[in-house]
């Protein structure tokens, strides 16, 4: 294990970042169907506030047990028809029969969505603990992940683990995992959040030498509510190094400096990345653009500017 030196120690000189824009960075953002109308309203102010960044995709997450399938489809549809970015929809095997999730994957191709992030999903907590694969359903995402091939030629992205997936009994036995969904025809591997770039930079070490040979996109979470996020960190196995923890010390009353410290320590993190090679990112929004969008820009990347139709073409 190596010394825990903490976030800063690889940083890379921010002065050395302006010379490299424009970025040629990918991003992709993640969010999650409301459960209320305030809570829409802030989703789609995010959306507009993070589209003119123009992302690779934004993805939209699918509820423990299909408790979304409703909602996750118009937003990802009103993503596609208001925005032009392209939007992924989640899609997990839960608690479904294979035709019910055949179902909602030819609506998907029927509304022109053309990416799915096919996952296996967790069991609602009313159906606690282990995961069991429905009698009639697909048996795990690689299942899932040739199901869907079946169906349409979809773009699919599926998740993968850094620090192992919890039912994994060791590191092989996830990795031969991770290969079967990209076997089965998945075209990126997108990591669980994590906060050690070595983590990361050891996985895609092991991921290549298991033959993984898709992009594996680093996923960030941009932490300012620590304990919220401690909470995520304890279902999926992931680990929260003790730095991070005392960087957020003394802070739970104080939002405005736990926001800045979010920002520093994931731009940080992904500017390690970039010079690791790393040429794209997917953003855990929660929702929120206003970390995504300074992180970004902290990675040089700019909004497009579009013209707008009164703006004269006249030399000035
Ligand atoms: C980017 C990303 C997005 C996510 N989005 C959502 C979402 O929208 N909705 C949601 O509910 N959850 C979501 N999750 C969480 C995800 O559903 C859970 O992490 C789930 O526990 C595993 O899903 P998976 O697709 O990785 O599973 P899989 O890859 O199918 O399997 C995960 C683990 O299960 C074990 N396993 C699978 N098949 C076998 C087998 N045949 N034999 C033995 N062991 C096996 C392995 O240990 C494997 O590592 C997301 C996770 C990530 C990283």
């Amino acid at each position: 294990m190596p010394p825990d030196t903490g976030p800063l120690s690889a940083a890379v000189a921010i002065s050395e970042f302006p010379a490299r824009r424009p970025s040629k960075l990918a991003v992709s953002f993640e969010f999650f169907p409301p459960r209320t109308e305030a809570m829409a309203q802030t989703l789609w102010s995010s959306v507009e506030r993070l589209e003119p960044l123009r992302p690779a995709f934004m993805s939209v997450t699918y509820g423990a047990g299909g408790s979304t399938r409703q909602r996750t489809h118009e937003i990802v549809v009103r993503i596609k028809r208001e925005t032009g970015i392209e939007p992924a929809a989640h899609l997990t095997c839960v608690a479904a029969t294979r035709s019910e999730i055949d179902e909602v994957a030819r609506a998907y191709w029927a509304a022109g969505i053309r990416h799915i992030v096919a996952l296996r999903g967790d069991p609602p907590p009313e159906m606690g603990g282990k995961y069991v694969p429905h009698p009639q359903g697909y048996a795990n995402a690689a299942a899932l992940v040739g199901g869907l091939k079946r169906i349409g030629d979809f773009q699919i992205s599926v998740a993968c683990y850094p620090e192992r997936h919890p039912d994994s009994p060791d590191d092989d036995a996830d990795l031969d995992n991770l290969r079967r969904k990209v076997d089965a025809g998945a075209d990126r591997c997108i990591t669980q959040f994590f906060f050690e770039v070595d983590d990361f930079l050891r996985f895609r070490d092991r991921a290549a030498a298991a033959g993984v040979r898709v992009p594996i996109v680093p996923g960030i979470m941009p932490v300012s509510n620590f304990s919220q996020v401690a909470r995520f960190a304890s279902t999926c196995g992931a680990r929260v190094p003790p730095w991070l923890a005392a960087l957020f010390e003394g802070l739970d009353d104080d939002l405005d400096t736990r926001r800045m410290i979010a920002a520093t320590v994931a731009g940080d993190m992904c500017r390690r990345l970039e010079s690791e090679g790393v040429s794209a990112f997917h953003f855990y929004t929660l929702n929120r653009a206003d970390l995504t969008y300074a992180i970004c820009h902290l990675l040089g990347i700019r909004p497009a500017t579009r013209p707008r139709p009164e703006q004269s073409h006249e030399p000035r």
